[in-house]
């Protein structure tokens, strides 16, 4: 991760909380959009690790008050994900369509997203484990389909002694010998700093 990861949490809270009062604050929401989808066709899901606030948000805010539980792999099943997706970019395209195209109305529509789904990652945060959340958001969604298969995390199977620290230390819960789990790898290296081998790398 980034020097800067740790400190764009605070992003989340400014915009859901202060946004209700200057709504102009929601539109850092869809600059995120942009960023990360500039970034994934060549990097995958690279931004949730190192730039997005709410990753940052959910990994060093509720680290301490999480029960840190194992992430039901139903979770990252597109079952839940396309719906998930679709209801909530509908939802969020249906109010933008009923706007009469105010700034304000506009980045309103923004924050309340953004604290909606903040809400529903402190409650998955707490219950389950941090980044539960980022199992099927669909910004983490988007990313995964255009870009799993660029910078990926490659293991060196006659260095790995299995000892499964890398498991324990991955804040998305990615068995690093699973293809289809690693496709969700957010590339925030902290499983290539913990083994003790040196079998890791991208
Ligand atoms: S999955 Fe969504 S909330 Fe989580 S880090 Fe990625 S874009 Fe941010
Ligand atoms: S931390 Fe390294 S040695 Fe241990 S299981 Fe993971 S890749 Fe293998
Ligand atoms: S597999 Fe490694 S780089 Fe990928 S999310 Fe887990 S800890 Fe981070």
């Amino acid at each position: 991760m980034l020097k800067i990861t740790p400190y764009l949490g605070i992003l989340v809270l400014i915009v859901s909380i202060f946004g209700f009062i200057f709504p102009i604050l929601g539109y850092l929401v869809p600059l995120v959009f942009l960023i990360l989808l500039l970034i994934a066709p060549f990097r995958g899901r690279w931004f949730c690790g190192n730039l997005c606030p709410r990753g940052s948000f959910v990994d060093f805010w509720l680290d301490k008050i999480t029960r840190n539980l194992s992430i039901p792999n139903i979770l990252r099943s597109y079952w839940i994900r396309i719906p998930v997706f679709i209801t909530l970019m509908g939802f969020m395209g249906y109010r933008l369509i009923l706007t009469d195209g105010l700034i304000h109305q506009v980045g309103m529509i923004f924050v309340i997203m953004c604290a909606f789904t903040t809400a529903v990652a402190i409650i998955f945060g707490i219950s389950i484990a941090p980044r539960t959340w980022c199992t099927f958001c669909p910004m983490g969604t988007v990313q995964r389909v255009i870009g799993s298969e660029q910078f990926q995390l490659k293991i060196d199977k006659d260095k790995c002694i299995e000892c499964k620290k890398c498991k324990k230390i991955c804040p998305m819960q990615i068995d690093v010998n699973s293809p289809n789990l690693r496709k969700d790898c957010i590339k925030c290296e902290r499983c290539i700093n913990k083994c003790p081998t040196v079998a890791l790398e991208f």
